[in-house]
């Protein structure tokens, strides 16, 4: 299969017309959205949402997020008490993230992987928008890489992991935030992330202060409530660890690395106060921004991971950073892409 590529210009939407007779005929587009790439398929259709599967090697029981583009949509997919769910999406949709709410009859098993729950989201991304809206159906969209593999952040490293699988590729730029969703559970009592992302746990408290976050997210020994959580995820090619520590200890732990792995093509992702204390041939560096600024450090972890794996070096150290508001998610990726290993 031949792989095409469209561009979206001076915000010219017919253009996606193409892309929504593919989706209607039951196959896949990868599109842009706010948070990564995704791999859509028309999400009513369960023979389309197979395809989903076999393109990505995604495990059958990794249940799939609905895109939708209106709260009509959200009535139609799920049953049960709103109340909540429609407070968080008043504060944040369009935006990145996603609802697990008791599911209505119109979802497939496939979508839930035998779930009786069902994870919706309504992104900010007018590509994205607009494709559900011209098509009338949800659309089911896991991000747009080969399972394992760190999420693509823009229409190339879609095109690598997707090339001769799919028909077409909505290019829409760099996506903002980089990382994917929140996905916040609505089915008990108090809502419980289980997965950290740009709305954060401290967002999230300010209008429901008992939420809480799953365990499996902060102890190893919890078996996950989210599915997906439990796969291998976001991996680059390279060996990967984490590196932790003040910033003394740091520039400390990575000289002595360095210097015993003098035969090794070394890569350092990090935030540029750490980077600025370096300088060495045999170093690829990928300056995440300022230690601070936490929304810039989000969007070019998985952008760095593959611009490291395309560079082919041997080993990738990524400097581990604190875990408030957004740095949660940051370090929840850090860490399954390192395996958890540490310097
Ligand atoms: P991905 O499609 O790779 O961005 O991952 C979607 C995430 O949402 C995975 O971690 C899924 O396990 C999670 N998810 C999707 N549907 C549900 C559901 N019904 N209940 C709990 N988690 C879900
Ligand atoms: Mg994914």
């Amino acid at each position: 299969m031949k792989t095409k590529i469209i561009k979206v210009k001076d915000d010219n939407f017919n253009i996606l017309s193409q892309a929504v007779e593919i989706l209607d005929r039951g196959d896949l587009v990868a599109f842009p959205t706010e948070t990564v790439y995704g791999l859509g398929a028309d999400g009513l259709n369960p023979q389309a949402v197979e395809k989903i599967f076999l393109a990505k090697g995604r495990p059958q029981d990794n249940p799939l997020i609905l895109h939708i583009s209106d709260f009509r949509m959200l009535e139609d997919l799920s049953s049960g008490d709103l109340t909540k769910a429609k407070i968080l999406a008043e504060k944040f949709w369009p935006g990145p993230m996603t609802l697990v709410l008791k599911k209505s009859n119109l979802v497939p098993d496939i979508i839930t992987g035998g779930l009786d729950t069902v994870a919706l989201r309504l992104p900010a991304n007018e590509i994205a928008r607009n494709l559900i809206r011209k098509l009338g159906r949800p659309i089911a969209a896991p991000s747009a890489n080969i399972s394992g593999r760190p999420s693509p952040t823009d229409a190339r490293t879609t095109f690598e992991d997707l090339d001769g699988k799919i028909p077409l590729i909505i290019d829409g730029g760099s996506t903002r935030v980089g990382l994917e969703s929140t996905v916040i559970d609505l089915t008990e009592d108090e809502p419980v992330i289980l997965r950290p992302g740009a709305i954060t746990l401290e967002m999230l408290r300010e209008i429901f202060p008992s939420s809480s976050i799953d365990l499996s997210l902060v102890s190893a020994d919890q078996v996950p409530k989210s599915p997906g959580q439990k796969y291998k995820h976001y991996a680059p090619k390279a060996e990967a660890y984490l590196l932790k520590g003040s910033l003394l200890e740091k520039v400390n732990k990575l000289s002595d690395f360095i210097k015993e792995n003098s035969d090794k093509k070394i890569g350092i992702m990090g935030s540029s106060q750490l980077l600025s204390l370096f300088q060495a041939s045999q170093i690829e560096a990928i300056d995440l921004g300022p230690w601070e600024d936490l929304d810039q450090v989000a969007s070019k972890i998985f952008k760095g991971l593959r611009d490291l794996d395309r560079k082919n070096v041997d080993i990738i150290v990524v400097e581990a950073f604190s875990e408030a508001g957004l740095g949660l998610a940051i370090m929840n990726r850090l860490k399954k892409s390192t395996g958890n290993k540490y310097l």
